[in-house]
């Protein structure tokens, strides 16, 4: 084992999800720099230019020039009274800059990993609005915060996450990450209890669908179980796992996809 402590940066760390992870990782003995709005060794709002750029800075300065891991968890809900372009700033560009402004300190690092964050309305909810995903793709930020916007937070959420799925499907296996020793993999969570999933159970307009949502397992996740899935990528034993989707969500996708995945030549 190496000797030296391992470095992971996780943004969300204050709530959920990514708070699990931070408390997981630090027990296994790994040195955890969160990045978040509040409550996070780096305070940084990634829904905007100037807050990626203080974020991507103080891991430089926090971690020297090399990390080993990096996870994603930062996101935001698309609840009735929130701005569409909130979601498409924070959940697939502050996503993407993070990942891509962390890159080459990943690349430095021993046996480096990056895992981003999607989500199972990407199979699971309809309606997905396909030209919002296009704009995310092409890059054009400003272009999808004025059509987020238009369209509601609510069919925005999954656009994003979509997004950023397909995004890591593109670039994980290329020259960048694969080719410079980074694993780039995706977990797609399903309903995982944590105050996310709450302030969408109280949302006036969508909160009736969020328990209505068929689990085969018969409950909803805990943060707990998905950091455990963060620790095995992030771990020796995952080092061949590349660009891949894991579907943590109970068996929601597989009951609705059953014949979808695998996609034949
Ligand atoms: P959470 O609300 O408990 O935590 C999200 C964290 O992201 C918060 O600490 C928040 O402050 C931070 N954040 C939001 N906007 C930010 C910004 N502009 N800059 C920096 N930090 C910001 O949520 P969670 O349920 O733990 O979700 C974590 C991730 O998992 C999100 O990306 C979410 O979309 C995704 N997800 C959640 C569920 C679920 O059921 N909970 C399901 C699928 C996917």
């Amino acid at each position: 084992m190496n000797s030296r402590q391992r470095t992971v940066v996780v943004s969300g760390s204050a709530s959920g999800m990514g708070a699990a992870t931070v408390a997981r990782l630090r027990s296994d003995g790994q040195q955890v720099l969160g990045i978040d709005r509040h409550d996070a060794e780096i305070v940084a709002d990634l829904s905007t230019a100037s807050g990626r750029s203080v974020a991507i800075d103080e891991v430089r300065r926090l971690a020297g020039d090399s990390i080993e891991g990096l996870v994603t968890w930062a996101g935001v809900a698309g609840l009735s009274d929130v701005a569409g372009s909130l979601l498409a700033s924070v959940n697939y560009f502050g996503t993407v800059e993070l990942l891509q402004g962390l890159r080459p300190l990943l690349a430095e690092g021993d046996a480096p990993s990056a895992i981003a964050i999607s989500s199972n309305s990407t199979t699971c909810q309809p309606g997905i609005p396909m030209s919002l995903v296009d704009m995310c793709l092409d890059g054009d930020e400003e272009g999808a915060r004025h059509a987020a916007d238009e369209l509601g937070a609510l069919v925005t959420y999954p656009a994003t996450k979509l997004s950023l799925a397909r995004w890591v499907r593109r670039n994980a296996p290329g020259a960048l990450w694969a080719g410079a020793g980074i694993t780039l993999n995706v977990i797609v969570p399903g309903a995982i209890e944590t105050p996310m999933l709450q302030a969408t159970r109280d949302d006036p307009t969508i909160g009736k669908f969020v328990d209505a949502f068929p689990i085969p397992v018969g409950r909803t996740g805990s943060p707990r179980e998905l950091s455990d899935v963060v620790s095995f990528l992030l771990g020796p034993s995952a080092r061949f796992c590349c660009g891949s989707l894991f579907f943590i969500d109970g068996g929601t996708d597989a009951l609705i996809h059953p014949d979808d995945m695998p996609v034949p030549m």
